[in-house]
């Protein structure tokens, strides 16, 4: 009898544990995915798209033989199992709430065929890394440095030829795109050899392409970080540990996802001012460097980490906006967006999260612009015109108004 292999966060074929784990089963598996509505509707158009390039990529590695079906995983799942008489479903294992939820619902809906977790999207499963007294991390640098000893393995050398992949009955074409995807592992390669050399002194620069990029592959699993932890050492390796860092933490407190890490902030006070907000999500606030983060968000599901942060601060300390709103409109722009280094980054500028920046370390988006798009570069590329613009607030005034806030809430 055949297996499963329902593929999720992990579209690719080689270094994937849980196809060789099926392969154990059985020489003949199903490559699936399932449009699942959860996740796809609050989704925009750049995320889908790349969504379905990676499916595209992920059909060829299989031959043509990569099964897609639209609908809930809970009844989806278990029916198609039924009707080729699957032994067992296998997955890389999900650790984000609702994955977690869904996981649980598909392996109670399945009876008795077995759902197999093998793998995981990190080098280190969440909740692997403990501190002494079998409690979880709350603060990055010794969690970074136990995760650093607790090790990974290194990428196994397999490929999707240790399974022969059945031919999908039914299932559903795969939309169009007008883009393949590129070969993450060649744009990986070039990085590692022509950029991460300077990476420490360039990463935070958006007017130079000197990061590498990878988010978005590592997002859906086109790349495992066991590949790119192979390759580099210093400051890189720290960036994925933040990863893991934040997907250990939302394992261990899935509310994070929604509420304040630090609870002392459910008494900060907000504002709610739609139109304020629309121009931050427009690229209308009169801030050269704010506007152009949020056109090149728009514009590409992308943008750069160090703008980034000065767009999130600027909504939570210049606007006064909850971050959960600026985290849900990131959500559905970032084609990297993950719920997990999303809402705690967002957390980490609001000064609510583990580690936070300290809250009165308001980001001036003027000096930052000066500092780190020095020649005005990436203003000129994404937001020409903003210069031009009135500024939506006065920074000086809106700065003070957010560290009032948070002395009444201190006290
Ligand atoms: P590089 O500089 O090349 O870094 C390499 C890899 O390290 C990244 O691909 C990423 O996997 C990881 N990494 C780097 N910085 C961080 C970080 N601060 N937190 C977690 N992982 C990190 N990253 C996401 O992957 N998804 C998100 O939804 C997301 N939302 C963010 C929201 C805010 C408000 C902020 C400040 C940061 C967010 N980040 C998010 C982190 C970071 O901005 C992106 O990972 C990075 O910009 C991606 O570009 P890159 O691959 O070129 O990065």
């Amino acid at each position: 009898e055949p297996s499963i292999v329902w593929f999720r966060r992990d579209l690719r074929t080689s270094d994937h544990p849980a196809i060789l784990a099926a392969a154990e089963r059985s020489p003949r598996a199903l490559g699936l995915f399932v449009l699942d509505d959860r996740l796809l509707k609050p989704s925009g158009q750049a995320r889908i798209d790349f969504l379905h390039r990676c499916l595209h990529a992920l059909n060829d590695e299989l031959g043509g033989r990569l099964m897609v079906v639209h609908g809930d995983p809970v009844t989806t799942v278990p029916r198609i199992a039924e009707e080729i008489g699957a032994g067992s479903v296998h997955i890389s294992a999900d650790y984000a709430p609702y994955g977690r939820k869904r996981d649980e619902a598909v392996e109670e809906a399945l009876g008795d065929v077995e759902l197999v977790r093998t793998g995981s999207p990190y080098a280190v499963a969440p909740g692997r890394v403990l501190k002494q007294d079998g409690t979880s991390f709350k603060v990055f640098t010794p969690f970074r440095n136990a995760w650093l000893e607790h090790g990974w393995r290194r990428p196994a050398d397999s490929d999707s030829s240790t399974v022969d992949w059945v031919e999908p009955h039914g299932g559903q074409e795969i939309p169009d795109v007008e883009e393949k995807l590129p070969d993450a592992q060649a744009l990986w390669e070039k990085f590692r050899d022509e950029r991460l050399p300077d990476y420490d002194k360039t990463r935070d620069r958006p007017d130079l392409d000197a990061t590498s990029r990878m988010s978005a592959f590592l997002r859906w699993g086109v790349l495992h970080p066991r590949t790119l932890l192979r390759d580099c050492d210093g400051t890189f390796r720290s960036e994925l540990a933040w990863r893991e860092f934040y997907a250990d933490v939302l394992w261990h407190r899935p509310e994070t996802a929604r509420e304040n890490y630090d609870r002392k902030f459910d008494r900060m006070v907000h504002d709610d001012d739609k139109e304020l907000f629309e121009a931050w999500k427009e690229g209308r606030t009169g801030f050269p460097i704010v506007d152009a983060g949020m056109r090149q968000l728009k514009q590409e599901g992308f943008m750069h980490n160090r703008v980034r942060m000065i767009t999130a601060s600027f909504l939570v300390k210049d606007l006064h906006l909850p971050w959960w709103w600026g985290a849900r409109h990131f959500m559905e722009h970032l084609v990297d967006g993950d719920l997990a280094s999303n809402q705690h980054n967002w957390q980490w500028v609001a000064g609510c999260g583990t580690d936070a920046a300290p809250f009165f370390r308001v980001f001036n988006p003027t000096t930052q612009a000066e500092k780190f798009d020095p020649h005005g570069a990436y203003v000129r590329r994404y937001a020409p015109d903003s210069p031009d613009i009135t500024p939506i607030v006065d920074h000086a005034v809106e700065r003070q108004v957010a560290l009032d806030r948070y002395q009444a809430i201190k006290a």
